[in-house]
């Protein structure tokens, strides 16, 4: 199903091409460079296209290569700054360096407008009358050819001076258009005379009104690669069939550098929506509570469910770079994510749906002691931390049964279970109320057993535990997989993919009094439950709020196995 494998080398052919030009002196260094659209928020897929740039540039910087971060804003109705910081501040969090090389397609306008007048200088580019709809019958199907539009061979100062008109303002949208003249019979339809200006009375999140004519994402990307000295453009395959388009532009007009288009497959995890305009529907429909909510696929939403970029770049390494679409099992980038939390994170107990455990053998209400816990078992240097225990605590509900099957090993009535890092203790007595649910176990401890099995015995589950008295009160929003079936852009309506219960909130959590002055951007594992983080966004000191990262178990490492 997927391209994977688990190797950790980065070459695939877009490298090699690179190497070869670097080592035959075709090229002296490499410049690529990321051309993300401002009109939304950045997704899971753009980190593919990031790290490939990006990494590309790093893996070659001793020879000078750069990446280039270049806003290709040519379409003033659906772009924003709002999307210009938020791209910035997610290719850094990436761990990605544009330097000072950002650039705005924008600031192209008035070469690209000269580019426009040469083309149409030299009998290869006119202004076409014809409406939207007549253009695109005329442009015939892949199966006929297209025709001539009647306008095509009007005369070069003719389109000259309608050009300049468009430019100030003359006419409304949509009533001309620029065309390069290319040939209308041609196979590949991009060839049949592309528009390459059109007429938009909008204002520009740049450029403010200085333009109502703007050049197609065609005729302004290559050219910008041009002027920023690419060496090699790299984009997704659906541009392959513009690739001729993009040469015939290098190749006719009097640009400064020749750069190369090479293009690979995009990223399509499973269980994941991957376009912007579907993610935009997801936000204004308000499925979800803003682009960066965790339930997201964008790279704000990872960030604040807590998935560590390192994770994700991981990943994106795993999946590789090639020519073949296929789907990859998101399952591989859940296991990147828990490979590299349970490096780092801070394990703590926090008991989600709490019971309270008295001890009634306990030596007295101001008796304490301290345990010993382990904050990493992965990383000695991270220490360890002191939790108090008196004769009262929390325990998770689902880890007591009162009628438990076989092989349930955890806390039942008569039988013992071990409060980890401590003492075991036997369940004597269960209280519920008037309706019948449990609200509190009675229980007895024994004191020989701190830490250790005595002999014979055998206890054989340990589960987490909370003090009661210094127990911190948190909420706790578990993040599920936002979609029900493997490919939810294939449906006939992604909404019925949706999955309910993609985020659960639970309000009365207990959490271990260490977690009191969790920090922003720390990983933690609640140990047995899953990785966790503080929500950046809804979280106060006086009212913690945690995001589940992940649970803990990991299909992939199962699938993997087989
Ligand atoms: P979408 O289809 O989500 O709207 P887009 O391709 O229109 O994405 P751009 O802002 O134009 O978004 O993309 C910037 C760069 O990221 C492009 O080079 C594009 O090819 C690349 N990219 C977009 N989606 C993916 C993906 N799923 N996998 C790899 N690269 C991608
Ligand atoms: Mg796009």
């Amino acid at each position: 199903m997927s391209e994977s494998s688990n190797t950790n080398q980065s070459s695939d052919f877009i490298r090699e091409i690179i190497r070869e030009d670097l080592e035959t002196g075709k090229h002296i260094t490499s410049v690529t460079r990321f051309p993300p659209e401002p009109n939304g928020y950045l997704h899971l897929g753009h980190a593919k296209s990031i790290c490939l740039n990006f990494g590309i540039a790093e893996e070659n910087s001793a020879k000078g290569a750069r990446c280039h971060l270049r806003f290709d804003d040519t379409n003033p109705t659906k772009e924003e700054t709002e999307y210009v910081e938020s791209i910035k501040e997610d290719i850094r969090w990436l761990g990605f360096d544009w330097g000072d090389h950002l650039y705005f397609a924008s600031d192209n306008f008035e070469q690209l407008y000269e580019w426009a007048l040469f083309l149409i200088n030299e009998g290869k580019a006119y202004v076409d009358d014809l409406s939207a709809d007549q253009i695109r019958v005329y442009r015939g199907t892949l199966t006929e050819p297209g025709k001539d539009s009647p306008f095509r061979d009007r005369s070069i100062n003719e389109s000259l001076e309608l050009f300049e008109k468009m430019r100030i303002g003359d006419f409304k949208d949509g009533e001309k258009v620029l065309r390069a003249k290319i040939d209308m019979t041609h196979p590949n339809i991009n060839l049949r005379d592309p528009v390459i200006y059109r007429i938009l009375h909008a204002e520009h999140h740049r450029t403010g009104n200085d333009w109502c004519v703007y050049p197609s994402y065609d005729f302004a990307h290559g050219q910008c690669d041009a002027i920023e000295a690419i060496t090699h453009s790299i984009c997704t395959l659906e541009f392959e069939q513009h690739r001729p388009l993009y040469e015939w532009f290098i190749d006719n007009l009097p640009v400064p550098h020749q750069p190369r288009q090479i293009e690979f497959s995009k990223l399509q995890p499973t269980f994941t929506l991957m376009s912007k305009r579907r993610l935009i529907q997801m936000v204004e429909e308000g499925h979800v509570d803003g682009w960066d909510d965790p339930r997201m696929s964008t790279l704000s939403g990872m960030r604040r469910r807590g998935y560590p970029p390192e994770a994700l770049r991981t990943f994106c390494k795993m999946v590789g770079v090639t020519k073949f679409s296929g789907i990859t099992d998101i399952a591989m980038m859940e296991h990147s994510i828990r490979e590299q939390l349970n490096r780092e994170a801070l394990r703590r107990m926090v008991v989600l749906d709490p019971i309270k455990v008295t001890i009634t053998n306990w030596p007295g209400n101001d008796h304490q002691e301290i345990m010993k816990a382990v904050n990493n078992p992965e990383d000695d240097s991270l220490g360890t931390r002191e939790i108090p225990l008196s004769g009262t605590v929390y325990i998770e509900r689902d880890d007591f049964m009162v009628d438990p099957p076989k092989k349930y090993y955890r806390l039942s009535p008569g039988s013992e279970v071990r409060l980890r890092y401590s003492y075991c203790i036997l369940c004597d007595e269960v209280i519920k109320d008037s309706e019948g649910s449990i609200i509190e176990l009675k229980c007895t401890y024994d004191p020989l057993t701190l830490g250790k099995n005595p002999e014979g015995r055998k206890v054989r589950a340990a589960i987490h535990w909370v003090p009661f008295k210094e127990a911190v009160s948190a909420e706790i929003r578990l993040y599920e997989r936002s979609f029900t079936v493997e490919e939810p852009g294939a449906e006939d309506d992604w909404r019925t993919a949706l999955n309910p219960e993609a985020l659960t909130v639970l309000e009365n959590s207990k959490l271990e009094p260490h977690l009191a002055d969790a920090s922003e951007g720390t990983s933690y594992q609640f140990e047995r439950k899953g990785y966790f983080c503080i929500d950046s966004k809804n979280s106060t000191q006086e009212s913690l709020i945690f995001n589940r990262t992940i649970a803990l178990r990991d299909s992939w490492a199962k699938i993997n196995k087989k």
